[in-house]
């Protein structure tokens, strides 16, 4: 990984980002991460964080945030606020949501009992298609070993499990963030991935990134990258000196000074 001083190109457009601990920073956004979203809105780049945060919460960003849209629950849907209406695509029809949530119901049973301190994540409630487990955010920090209990309960139900910094969240379907990144560019920006890539970048934080960091020409990682690099066959290309909320302000500040250059 590259000091992201060394990005040197002016290219760049358009922006996928992570949330957690990207944006967020000990649990929050602060002033200047939020500050840094609109400055990036108010200098032209086109905003879609890209994030395994639930549909109640998408919601809420698609409408109120200076983004273009948003892509929830690890890829499973996508929220766009345009021109007064609010457009929800998802992968999977009412039924089979529905069906897939019988059979996550299950799979949480097993975990609460098999790892004691997990918990179902506090935001559960304004899902549509994942079980969040919490392993840091509302209950002690669990060891990397339970972790990876929690990613086998999953397996072994035949679900995916992707592990944020706080969450483990696992769901039935072949979706993934990166699939719905190519959909959203096809089908809201008119774009071909191909060209897409040649002017996107993307910024996150943590192995559930590693579709974007594999298939982003160019993919940025804020500082706290590090905690997790064991964990990645893919790294990003460049890395922040600062972390959560005040690498993606430092981010912000490098794309918006490279633009003004150009
Ligand atoms: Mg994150």
């Amino acid at each position: 990984m590259k000091n992201l001083k060394e990005l040197t190109t002016h290219s760049i457009s358009l922006i996928f980002c992570d949330i957690d601990d990207t944006i967020s920073h000990n649990g929050k956004i602060h002033a200047n991460a939020y500050n840094a979203l609109w400055k990036l809105f108010e200098s032209g780049f086109t905003l879609v964080p890209v994030t395994g945060r639930p549909a109640g919460w998408c919601e809420l960003i698609a409408r109120f945030w200076p983004v273009h849209g948003v892509i929830g629950e690890n890829g499973g849907f996508y929220f766009r606020h345009a021109s007064g209406t609010m457009k929800r695509f998802y992968f999977q029809s009412v039924e089979e949501r529905e069906s897939n949530q019988k059979k996550l119901a299950e799979v949480r049973d097993k975990i609460l009992m098999d790892v004691p301190g997990a918990a179902v994540a506090s935001d559960q409630f304004c899902r549509q298609l994942d079980l969040a487990i919490d392993f840091c955010e509302d209950v002690d920090p669990l060891p990397a070993s339970d972790i990876d209990k929690i990613v086998d309960h999953f397996h072994s139900a035949g679900a995916i499990a992707k592990v944020s910094s706080i969450h483990v969240n696992g769901w039935f379907g072949d979706h993934d963030k990166f699939k719905m990144v190519k959909t959203y560019c096809e089908n809201e920006l008119s774009l071909t991935w191909e060209n897409a890539n040649s002017k996107a970048v993307f910024i996150g934080d943590s192995p559930n990134d590693e579709p974007m960091f594999e298939n982003f020409k160019l993919s940025v990682a804020v500082e706290n990258i590090s905690e997790f690099k064991e964990r990645l066959t893919h790294l990003p290309k460049y890395i922040c000196n600062e972390k959560g909320g005040d690498g993606f302000t430092e981010f912000a500040n490098t794309l918006i000074a490279s633009k003004k250059e150009n």
